[in-house]
């Protein structure tokens, strides 16, 4: 699809065909719960790449119109006094900021189960979980609200809540898309994430919310180039492309079913002309222990500053310590509080060369092997985006089993490199995600490569 032919179908979507879904699919809390707070008034701009499109926004991206609540209790009703960075610019580009999206608590969850507003239901199966942290603006995509929600990741929460879904969800490079208004969760692994209901729907607004931004220290002076993908010109459009699979992120313990929909996805690269290269990554087995040291460690630090005193909800209690503690204890979900406390101790005195020191080494180690496998003619890496297709609500009970939820998509976080998730197929009658992960920058070859992928595969889906 072209550049103008993506917002084209991007502006078919009008504010009142959100309105007329959101109310047929019970979007809000009496039903779906995708949302926690709505603009009926939005209207978008009359011009603009993004005239009048529908928005849906994860509720840790500041917005001026609505609450900011990072889906917690010590954020109830808070209204930020300016606007992330990437809203900026989608109301520059006209669209409409029609709601907030739920979300897993600051965004540490895998389910959408940590919201402090209740959990988000499946639109395509209501008995399980949408996958999270961004489960909020997946759902909103996935019930046809919006084709294209913002979102946020950390160390999954845009692709693996798209591949429950069944939608596309984008995770670029670090530095691509401005911080500034994403409520700091873990800052050297959090970005702005896109979620659309198809590759070009996505692209398009990644196109928009890019660049270079001053107020973000660690935003890329780099440009931006063409996201969306051209329709391809040739049955061979991949032709020259080299596709790495690695080979730890097929364990044999991958749920059959899943591997054998990677398996065909491959097959279809190959049809498009890509040449499939089994390769390595050592250190994969690493990313999830390491993710959860400089995660909360991050986290830890960055929470401190919800203390009553400059934010949100306030529990006035005898002297000044009683009242942050009052007011934290009961702000606090319990996964927020276990990752405090988690990253409190790996930087504790002692523990910091021992946890911290170590996580950061591996981290280091990690990046560099991605770096190793992009710089030996491989141009993108392929693999399930989940190690499960959605659960039902109540299944994963045990924070570890929950963690593992993101396997897979960790590493990128750690590596800091773009990374995505398709629908490449269904099992019991839910979707499955693959994952396609790119060098740093490198979106474009990443977005060409997902929607040959996604045409070749509608194609097979018709016969
Ligand atoms: N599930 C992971 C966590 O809880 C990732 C969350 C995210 O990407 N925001 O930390």
């Amino acid at each position: 699809m072209s550049q103008n032919g993506a917002f084209e179908t991007l502006r078919a979507h009008t504010v009142a065909m959100a309105w007329t879904a959101y109310d047929e699919v019970k979007a809000g809390p009496d039903g779906l719960n995708a949302f926690l707070s709505v603009d009926r008034d939005a209207t978008g701009a009359a011009s603009g790449l993004l005239a009048g499109v529908p928005v849906a926004i994860k509720d840790n991206l500041t917005t001026l119109t609505l609450p900011t609540t990072c889906g917690s209790r010590i954020l109830e009703g808070y209204v930020s006094p300016f606007e992330a960075t990437a809203v900026r610019k989608l109301r520059e580009a006209g669209a409409a900021i029609i709601g907030k999206t739920n979300m897993d608590e600051f965004a540490m969850g895998s389910s959408n189960e940590n919201s402090a507003y209740g959990a988000v239901k499946n639109p395509l199966d209501h008995t399980r979980v949408p996958g999270g942290s961004s489960g909020g603006s997946a759902a909103a995509v996935a019930a046809g609200v919006v084709r294209v929600a913002l979102g946020s990741e950390t160390g999954g929460s845009v692709r693996q809540p798209a591949a429950f879904c069944g939608i596309v969800g984008i995770k670029p490079t670090y530095g691509r898309v401005s911080r500034y208004g994403l409520v700091a969760y873990a800052s050297s692994l959090d970005n702005v994430g896109v979620l659309g209901a198809t590759v070009a729907d996505a692209a398009a607004v990644l196109q928009v919310i890019a660049g270079h931004d001053p107020y973000d220290s660690t935003s890329a002076d780099v440009p931006v180039p063409d996201l969306v993908p051209a329709p391809n010109s040739t049955d061979k459009p991949l032709a020259g492309l080299v596709v790495g699979k690695p080979r730890e992120y097929f364990p044999d313990s991958l749920d059959p079913r899943i591997a054998a929909h990677c398996e065909r996805a491959l097959q279809q690269l190959e049809r498009l002309g890509a040449e499939v290269r089994e390769v390595s990554l050592p250190s994969t087995a690493l990313a999830i222990p390491v993710y959860y040291v400089i995660a909360p460690a991050e986290a830890s630090s960055n929470l401190a500053r919800y203390d009553g005193v400059r934010y949100g909800v306030r529990q006035v209690a005898g002297d000044l310590p009683q009242m942050y503690e009052r007011t934290r204890s009961s702000g606090f979900g319990d996964e927020v509080t276990r990752r405090i406390l988690l990253g409190t101790y790996v930087l504790s005195a002692g523990y910091y060369d021992a946890y911290y020191k170590r996580a950061q080494a591996v981290r280091s180690l990690i990046a560099q092997e991605f770096a190793d496998v992009f710089s030996s003619g491989v141009h993108l890496l392929f693999t399930p985006t989940a190690p499960t297709p959605a659960f039902r609500l109540g299944d994963v009970s045990e924070p570890y089993k929950m963690y593992l939820s993101d396997i897979f998509t960790v590493t990128a976080n750690l590596a800091g490199i773009p990374a995505m998730s398709q629908p490449i197929g269904r099992v019991d009658g839910m979707p499955v995600g693959g994952q396609f992960m790119a060098a740093a920058f490198d979106e474009p070859t990443m977005l060409r490569a997902a929607a040959a992928l996604e045409h070749a595969l509608s194609l097979e889906d018709n016969t």
